[in-house]
């Protein structure tokens, strides 16, 4: 399922797109710079990891770790 497929249809415009998803990466399957979805992977106890997914192909494209801004609290016991 291509659910963008329609959205191109309609507006015939690329750069729309742009305002739905900022970040872009490069794509090895699509050979060419790709909108991205994020999906979360794994919830760390430093952060939580993230993964880009193109939204043409869903190959993996990048990851990234999102970084608690919590301070850190010294357990003492
Ligand atoms: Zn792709």
């Amino acid at each position: 399922m291509k659910p963008f497929d329609s959205f191109y249809k309609r507006t015939g415009r690329f750069d729309t797109f742009k305002e739905f998803n900022a970040t872009e990466l490069y794509c090895p399957r699509c050979k060419r710079a790709v909108p991205v979805r994020e999906r979360l992977l794994l919830v760390l106890p430093e952060g939580d990891e993230y993964e880009y997914l193109c939204v043409f192909c869903s190959t993996s494209v990048g990851m990234k770790i999102d970084k608690h801004d919590k301070p850190v609290t010294i357990i003492t016991s």
